[in-house]
């Protein structure tokens, strides 16, 4: 790895201060059914998956839905990736509230690859016995391990968090967003938190 080389940094993008999105709730037990792990609140179908939600969601670009690894994407920032890179690594699903049709300002999204940010305290590791998740749990300084593949430019990290590459955040962060961090994450050349079985990078489903 040349830790110089555009292609080998990676970014956590992340929004703070996040509130969550409430799920209707007579579509949760729907939800449960089908594309929402019961037990660990992954998103098991590979599909955009729409939802019908309580309330407008917080103004800001990503959130997500409570209880749920589903995000939230705002227009505005739907727009700021563009066609390309939502079809290539999304699957973006409709938002609607109580009785109303699909929201024009809100999508739901989950990531086509996934990616373990890895910590280097308290860190905890098990596997969804539902689904087959890795349910990945820590604090300290986040982390790639081991390089990630440089095929892909956009991973989906945790609930809302994104990992990006250097270009992509060129692109996004060319707008002044509110309510979003960024943070360069360091890829070591050895394991920091303990966890070898988890293996080659995009190893949670
Ligand atoms: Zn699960």
């Amino acid at each position: 790895m040349n830790v110089d080389d555009p292609q080998s940094q990676f970014y956590l993008l992340e929004p703070t201060g996040m509130a969550g999105c409430g799920l209707v709730s007579y579509t949760i037990d729907v939800a449960r059914k089908s594309w929402l792990c019961p037990r660990c609140g992954a998103v098991r179908h590979h599909r955009p998956i729409d939802v019908r939600l309580d309330d407008d969601p917080p103004k800001q670009a990503l959130n997500f839905i409570c209880g749920t690894f589903l995000g939230i994407m705002s227009r505005e920032f739907r727009d700021a990736l563009g066609e390309q890179l939502l079809d290539r690594y999304f699957h973006v699903g409709s938002v609607s509230f109580r009785g109303t049709i699909n929201s024009a300002d809100w999508f739901t999204f989950h990531g086509k690859h996934k990616l373990i940010v890895r910590r280097v305290e308290r860190v905890i590791a098990r596997t969804c016995e539902v689904c087959g998740r890795c349910m990945y749990y820590g604090m300290g300084r986040p982390h790639l391990f081991p390089e990630p593949p440089a095929s892909v430019e956009i991973f989906h990290s945790g609930i809302a968090e994104l990992v990006i590459t250097a270009a992509v955040k060129e692109r996004l962060m060319s707008r002044n967003w509110k309510n979003l961090a960024i943070t360069k994450l360091e890829i070591p050349n050895r394991l920091l938190d303990g966890h070898q079985q988890l293996g080659a990078a995009g190893a949670i489903r």
